[in-house]
């Protein structure tokens, strides 16, 4: 963007100086929040700004926000203080927050009230992810820019076309919000309700970016098992999110759909039934567990039981025998015994889960668990769980990955480091081999897999 420049009064007999404005967003979290910046940079570029590639010479900051834990919270709070030099060096340089932290309004300081502006005084504006169309207004306010006019009129943001960096894997919201309250989380008060989103429009969505190269299509949402669009039939006894998948899959150039997060009370078999039969659907699935323990379950509120959780396991292992499956553990939940946490590493054993991500329980302000639940395991043993049920997981993973050995893997490429190219294989698993050419970014490449690490596959071009 070009914004003009006051002049002193000698040079104000000159033409207007212009200089070019520069954004750069900085993205934490999950796959939505990497989603909604690719919408966010399409409002920018509308606007005229131009990207630049960190904090240095940026003249307008975003920070897209986390929340999950405190954790995250915390870490945005301690950049406050790297920002003041920063606005110093460069007096046209505002700052923004949006993402799960901004839950309550959009608009510029001394606009709205909001707690981030008594934690930072650095911070310019803030504005909720799904009031993205204002974000024009706000930076017109704060910075003199225009543009973005096209924004003003759409009801929500899923109307803002994202641009895609990356573009033979493509992330696309299906849905935006939550209705489950899960008593650790935070996301139903950041988000709101569960909005989704037309079928029609998803799907031409993905077919514009499959005609851009895309062979990859991950499907995002905080529960995406409850996908309800008002233009799927309404008569069919599939639920939209089967009939949504069977419809990607028929897009020509989707060869791999994802999609992240289902909810083991919410999927429905017609969605494991599509396993093995859409050849787009890769043997790989996300399947949140979060905990072993049917007790620790019903304090999380999570609805579901673990026998509930090994039936869906075995269902989808009927039709795919060998499905990569990855889940959630939270460690150290409030209340959690060393029984109920041995109930997790015994169910992530017997049902043999190869990858997990595991994390230790944060307390977050404003859920149920704050409100009516002591976080009463101590830190140390928080610490002892995660490094437990770790070193559970690392072997799991390890016998898991001997599968793949001798065996040839395709590989989408999505980055080259340290003289390696790595990308992953329809089972999810991280995959490299040796290479340097920027060029196999978002190619196929087949590989012969030598080594099967616990957290990568290793192996040479077939
Ligand atoms: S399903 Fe539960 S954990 Fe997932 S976003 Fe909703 S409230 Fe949070």
């Amino acid at each position: 963007m070009r914004l003009a420049l006051a002049k002193s009064s000698e040079q104000s007999r000159s033409a207007p100086e212009t200089i070019s404005m520069k954004y750069y967003i900085q993205t934490y979290g999950c796959q939505m929040n990497y989603s909604d910046s690719e919408r966010i940079t399409t409002v920018l570029k509308q606007m005229g700004y131009e990207k630049t590639d960190g904090y240095a010479d940026a003249d307008l900051i975003l920070l897209n926000t986390c929340s999950i834990k405190q954790k995250a919270e915390n870490k945005i709070y301690g950049l406050g203080e790297q920002f003041a030099p920063m606005k110093k060096r460069n007096p046209n340089l505002r700052i923004g927050i949006t993402g799960c932290m901004i839950r309550d309004e959009s608009g510029a300081r001394g606009d709205v009230k909001h707690e981030v502006f008594k934690t930072m005084p650095t911070i310019d504006f803030v504005f909720r992810i799904k009031d993205l169309m204002q974000l024009p207004n706000i930076l017109f306010k704060l910075h003199g820019s225009k543009g973005g006019d096209e924004f003003k009129n759409l009801c929500d943001y899923f109307h803002i076309s994202p641009t895609i960096t990356n573009l033979s894997q493509a992330f696309i919201p299906i849905s935006n919000g939550c209705n489950n309250f899960c008593s650790y989380c935070i996301v139903p008060y950041a988000r709101g309700r569960e909005e989704c989103r037309k079928m029609s429009e998803i799907l031409d969505e993905v077919k514009k970016v499959a005609k851009r190269g895309a062979v990859e299509i991950n499907l995002v949402g905080q529960n995406v098992s409850t996908y309800n669009a008002k233009d799927a039939d309404q008569d069919s006894q599939e639920s939209h999110f089967a009939q949504l998948l069977r419809k990607i899959d028929t897009v020509e150039g989707i060869d791999r759909i994802r999609f992240y997060t289902v909810h083991p009370k919410d999927i429905t078999d017609d969605v494991i039934d599509l396993y093995g039969k859409l050849p787009s659907m890769v043997p790989h699935i996300h399947l949140p567990l979060q905990s072993g323990s049917e007790a620790v379950l019903k304090r999380m509120n999570r609805l579901y039981t673990p026998d509930r959780f090994r039936e869906l396991v075995k269902k989808l292992r009927i039709k795919i025998p060998h499905i990569s499956i990855s889940t959630d553990i939270i460690v150290g939940f409030c209340g959690e015994t060393e029984e109920e946490f041995m109930e997790s590493c015994n169910i992530i054993e017997e049902l043999k889960i190869d990858l997990i991500y595991v994390s230790k329980y944060s307390e977050r302000k404003g859920t149920l668990a704050h409100k009516k639940l002591d976080d009463d395991v101590p830190e140390t043993i928080k610490k002892e769980r995660f490094l437990r049920i770790t070193e559970l997981m690392k072997n799991i993973s390890h016998d898991y990955n001997q599968n793949f050995k001798g065996k040839k893997v395709k590989v989408l490429v999505e980055r080259i480091r340290k003289g390696y190219a790595d990308g992953k294989i329809p089972e999810f698993k991280m995959t490299r081999f040796k290479a340097s050419d920027p060029k196999l970014i978002g190619k196929y490449v087949e590989i012969e897999v030598d080594k099967c690490m616990e957290w990568c596959l290793e192996g040479e071009p077939a």
